[in-house]
């Protein structure tokens, strides 16, 4: 490939959400000037949510976008180097490790992995053809645009229900559509849900068809898989809350990944299999996966890497 620009440095950081610049706001104060490569969704997935409630030190809660603006912020002051940037392509099979992002290589001594993770889909045809324009993966970016219709929120763990009691907020009617006749998520919010007379839970369902024309969703075909009858419920929404899969396909050949592909770690460590390269939040974790957690293993990344470079 032909490469127009390369920069080093001794550590790069790879995702910007909390567990990416927590990492760089560490490794800058140890005097590292990191940088970050942000990824296409500067700030993560706490961008496209409202309110953030439970992360400690904001009693009132905060907008995740507000709390992402000021992390930048913060590890700006420490003199981080932030790129907008998608990374296409590694190579950690020699140090310095190279990271391309299209035509503009960089490379470093040490490599914080915090890439995150992110929605997943259904991966039928017609849900990728009305992608963005009927059919979402978060109620709190889209649910807006749906003030007074009909909508349907497929999955059935705490995501599915918790965009669900959300949606009712602006929507006439919300369906539930569940493939098995009892939710994963948890009793309390399960209560909350089939309580909520504006939700109709479709149990035992699959999505057979997103149906619409050139401007968009305008029905969504169910299948019962029980009985095999299909149901249109007139739906001018969709959003899938089937859970999360990490950002690993760029390590897929090189790291050692768990049977979910997430990046595994060293027990108490975020080393990887790769010396020198260091792994955190969501990236790696399929338990916990808060902003809180994500900030922590942050933190333990730049500490690991500082204290690795030191012993080089
Ligand atoms: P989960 O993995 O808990 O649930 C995913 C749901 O999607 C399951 O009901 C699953 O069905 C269904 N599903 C998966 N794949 C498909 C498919 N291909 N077609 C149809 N349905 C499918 O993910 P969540 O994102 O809901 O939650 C992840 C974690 O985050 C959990 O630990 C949860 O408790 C936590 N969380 C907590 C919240 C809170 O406390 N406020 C809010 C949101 C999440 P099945 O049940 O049959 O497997």
């Amino acid at each position: 490939m032909g490469i127009m620009d390369s920069k080093h440095k001794r550590v790069i950081i790879l995702g910007s959400g909390p567990a990416g610049y927590t990492a760089a706001i560490y490794a800058a104060r140890a005097n590292l000037s990191p940088m970050i490569l942000t990824g296409f969704q500067k700030g993560g997935q706490l961008t496209t949510t409202t309110e953030v409630e439970n992360f400690p030190g904001f009693p009132k809660g905060i907008d995740g976008n507000e709390l992402m603006s000021q992390m930048e912020q913060q590890a700006l002051r420490f003199e981080t180097e932030i790129e907008f940037a998608e990374v296409t392509q590694v190579d950690l099979s020699e140090r310095p490790f190279k990271i391309y992002s299209g035509d503009k290589l960089y490379t470093s001594d040490a490599l914080i992995i915090a890439t995150g993770a992110s929605a997943r889909y259904l991966g039928i045809e017609s849900e990728t053809k009305f992608k963005g324009r009927g059919v979402s993966a978060c109620a709190t970016c889209d649910g807006f645009f749906y003030r007074g219709k009909k909508v349907a929120v497929i999955g059935g763990g705490d995501s599915a229900l918790e965009e669900a009691s959300y949606l009712t907020n602006f929507c006439e009617r919300v369906f539930v559509v569940h493939r098995r006749d009892e939710f994963r998520g948890s009793k309390a919010m399960q209560e909350r849900v089939l309580k909520n007379e504006k939700i109709e839970i479709v149990w035992d369902s699959v999505i057979d068809e997103v149906i619409g024309d050139d401007s968009g969703m305008t029905d969504l075909r169910v299948k019962n898989v029980k009985s095999g009858e299909t149901r249109l419920l007139g739906t001018e929404g969709m959003f899938v809350a089937i859970g999360h899969t990490p950002n690993t396909s760029l390590f897929a050949d090189t790291l050692t990944l768990d049977e979910k592909k997430y990046i595994v770690t060293e027990s108490g460590s975020t080393k990887t299999n790769i010396d020198g390269v260091f792994a955190c939040g969501d990236v790696t974790d399929s338990v916990y996966r808060q902003a809180i957690t994500a900030a922590g293993t942050g933190c333990m990344a730049a500490i690991d890497a500082e204290r690795w470079l030191a012993e080089q």
